[in-house]
């Protein structure tokens, strides 16, 4: 293959598509039908779907241009198609979190989120591709397929939700919806040149969500700008009493608000993240961005989360003890793939035989019971390497002896990132800095390499950590034409100012 490119320039922003459905210079089915093309074009190569749902999407868009028609009100995102990553149940399509293990589920309900999307009128155009159960930077753990960078086709796409961030990036979808456990949006946003906000952890309800590190998830909008950004967050936050960890606090207008620049803005730029193992290229990037910030008036200040280089272990602590204790349901019983039951007994024979001719009395009274061998088979075929190896990490980590050394000593650290958060928000109202240390890698570089997977996560697990919110934002390119991101964080509940904040570099610097 050739180091085609695919990223693309849409000729009209998801805004800019419902002002024009909105007064009927567009209809919904020639909107879909639009992305459909595009998807039919070029999705063998970029891999962003695991499902594409063109038929129950140009119904729904043909509904609600009839109904836009006859006069009657329609929602939020009335005709605008909008992917989903494949982990958040949908009633009406499987949600496989691109496993084995999952690979049949049918959802019996929708997700929060689905369920609103569909309330505000979106066209729900596909599914998108994943590391299997959100584990992973570069959707290369996906059991079904890689998904590849529209920017180089050669190139990861980030991840977890690289499939969320390649269809936006590859014109297939205006917006999408990603996940973000410690980094999910935010990495991949930040690799193909889009906009990705992780929300605070509560703004946006996890019902329905197939849980990865329950104290961390949160569910977020991709789109091409903020603006589109602000206008999807918006549909799905809030609060939701099915949602124990959901926050009970309105939802600022977020597409009302987010053109009024910030007057008087403190931004704080990390000392640490600006160390050794950033890429000279997305250095200067971020730098440059910086430097429009100061030309719109914003004071620079230099602050410090002196925490932050344990981040990444605590997080790598964290979220796999959660991870195995959340995925302990699938056990082929309540959940998920069962391992062939009559080609276990039959295997159960065979090791018998072999244990009694070798007169391994031993053997033959610790053997498996028929249920033990299921559960393990069932687990060992559904499940891939890397959400293995979390298993077995979280459960290593939470066991007996070692929970207070890892578990409850990460838990410690955790509560000391936070309170860096807040001693820097005292400061200053963002935190600027780079998403990732470097570009987007070559496809199969870092694939075999976890602990160097895990460190690309440097600067995007501490606002899951704490809990607060952050955005990915495109603030250039290198010179062999891979998007750079920049990332803007705020306290809690500052998606507003985040917003805000993002849009007026975005205006400053669109031609
Ligand atoms: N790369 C991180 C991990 O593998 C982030 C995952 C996520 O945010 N879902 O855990």
């Amino acid at each position: 293959m050739t180091n085609a490119m695919l990223a693309f320039h849409p000729d009209l922003t998801a805004s800019q598509a419902l002002a024009l459905l909105t007064r009927g210079e567009l209809s919904a089915v020639e909107l879909t039908q639009s992305y459909l093309e595009r998807i039919a074009e070029h999705d063998a190569t970029v891999g962003a779907f695991l499902h594409v749902a063109a038929e129950a999407a140009l119904a729904t868009a043909a509904d609600i241009d009839s109904r836009r028609r006859a006069g009657q009100s329609v929602g939020q995102l009335a005709g605008l198609p909008v992917a989903v990553k494949d982990v958040l149940c949908d009633s009406r399509t499987r949600t496989t979190c691109a496993s084995r293990m999952l690979e049949n589920f049918q959802p019996p309900y929708d997700s929060t989120v689905v369920a609103k999307l569909r309330a505000a009128d979106a066209v729900l155009i596909g599914r998108t591709n994943m590391d299997e159960f959100a584990m992973g930077g570069s959707t290369e753990n996906s059991a079904f397929q890689i998904t590849r960078n529209p920017w180089n086709l050669q190139c990861i796409p980030g991840g977890s939700s690289g499939g969320a961030a390649a269809c936006v990036a590859a014109g297939m979808a205006p917006l999408s919806i990603g996940t973000d456990t410690g980094g999910s949006i935010r990495q991949p946003a930040g690799l193909c040149g889009v906009v990705g906000l992780k929300p605070t952890y509560g703004r946006v309800s996890r019902f329905g969500l197939v849980a990865f590190a329950s104290s961390l998830d949160q569910v977020g909008p991709l789109a091409h700008n903020t603006s589109d950004a602000a206008l999807l967050l918006e549909t799905i936050a809030g609060h939701d009493p099915q949602d124990a960890t959901s926050l009970d606090t309105p939802v600022p207008p977020y597409t009302h608000t987010i053109d009024q620049p910030l007057t008087g803005l403190r931004l704080g730029i990390v000392r640490e993240h600006f160390a050794e193992g950033l890429h000279p290229e997305v250095e200067a990037a971020v730098r440059g961005a910086l430097e429009v910030y100061r030309s719109l008036g914003a004071t620079i200040k230099e602050i410090s989360l002196p925490h932050s280089k344990y981040a990444v272990a605590t997080y790598y602590v964290i979220a796999p003890s959660e991870a195995s204790s959340n995925l302990a349901r699938y056990d082929g019983v309540h959940y998920g793939h069962r391992a062939d039951e009559s080609s276990l007994l039959a295997e159960l024979a065979t090791e018998r035989k072999q244990l009694a001719a070798a007169g391994d009395q031993e053997g033959l009274d610790n053997q498996d019971t028929g249920l033990v061998r299921m559960y393990r088979r069932s687990r060992a075929e559904g499940f891939g390497p890397e959400v293995k190896r979390r298993i077995m990490l979280g459960a290593y980590a939470l066991s007996a002896g070692y929970y207070d050394a890892y578990y409850l000593k990460a838990l410690k650290v955790r509560r000391l990132i936070r309170q860096d958060f807040d001693a820097a928000f005292a400061e200053v109202d963002l935190i600027a800095g780079p998403v990732t240390a470097q570009p987007a890698w070559g496809l199969g570089e870092m694939a075999g390499d976890p602990l160097s997977m895990y460190l690309v996560d440097l600067y995007t697990v501490s606002a899951n950590l704490a809990g607060i919110p952050g955005l990915s934002l495109p603030c250039g390119f290198t010179q062999d034409g891979l998007p750079i991101g920049l990332q803007l964080q705020a306290p809690a509940l500052g998606e507003e100012t985040l917003l805000r904040g993002a849009r007026m570099y975005e205006q400053a610097t669109s031609s």
